[in-house]
């Protein structure tokens, strides 16, 4: 008996793909999520190693949204991970996830105790990864409707450009990233309408931009922490460590 997932109903798979696939109450569109998907291992030995000879914190902001999918895959790609609920729990980490749900719901809470502008000063000093919401709260321009932004990314940002969660799908497209296109998991996703000079393109979707990186911040219009592949992962843990190396020295 299939519970419409590709998976058996109740089965352990069918419960791990759908606390993967929703969150804050939505779901992904029956029939998308690929069953390899799902029964890929997450970490290699190459990523255990080189998180017991580096070991980074890496926070992920847990005010709502798909939080708890970002810190297993941070954990399993070698990283220690804390959720942040709080800005003093900023604190002493590495790095910093900002990860996908409704931007508007999570602006509400980070407008209490002060907590955006810390974020703003904490992101704009320490190497993050934004996905999806957390690319709209990071973005210097924010249309569709017009919302206030960190404006830390260069760039301008259109909320829910490809329709509604219906409209939500998995592609696989091409990236610079090693070894190639990367599985993409598209939810409600905006879409990225201008870049500056500083922002490199490492993805696009139709010709516009769905993973980029401007120095320390990488970002991205889909969600890697909903696939295996944890290519995404490794390239900000790369970018942290560096950041962390980098500051070590000139302490
Ligand atoms: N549509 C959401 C927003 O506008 C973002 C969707 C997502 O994070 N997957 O905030």
């Amino acid at each position: 008996m299939s519970g419409g997932f590709g998976v058996p109903a109740g089965s352990h798979k069918a419960r791990r793909f759908l606390a993967r696939a929703s969150f804050a109450g939505w779901w992904l569109p029956p029939g998308i999520m690929k069953k390899e998907t799902m029964s890929k291992i997450k970490s290699t030995a190459a990523q255990k190693i080189a998180g017991e000879t580096n070991p980074v914190t890496i926070g992920v902001l847990a005010l709502q949204g798909d939080y708890a999918a970002h810190a297993r895959a941070f954990a399993s790609a070698g990283a220690r991970t804390v959720l942040v609920r709080k800005p003093e729990e900023l604190e002493g980490l590495d790095g910093l996830v900002l990860p996908g749900g409704e931007s508007t719901t999570m602006l509400k809470f980070l407008e209490k105790q002060g907590f955006f502008e810390t974020l703003g000063a904490f992101v704009a000093a320490t190497p993050c990864f934004a996905t999806c919401a957390g690319c709209i709260l990071v973005a210097r321009e924010v249309l569709h409707p017009r919302q206030r932004s960190l404006g830390l990314l260069d760039a301008t940002v259109e909320r829910n450009a490809y329709g509604r969660q219906i409209d939500s799908t998995i592609l696989t497209l091409p990236t610079e990233l090693p070894g190639g296109p990367l599985e993409m998991v598209f939810i409600r996703a905006p879409r990225i309408t201008r870049v500056g000079p500083g922002v490199r393109v490492l993805a696009q979707r139709d010709g516009f931009p769905v993973l980029v990186r401007q120095g320390d911040l990488l970002v991205a219009t889909f969600h890697p922490e909903m696939t295996s592949d944890t290519r995404v992962q490794q390239l900000f843990l790369a970018m942290v460590r560096k950041h962390k190396n980098g500051s070590l020295r000139h302490d």
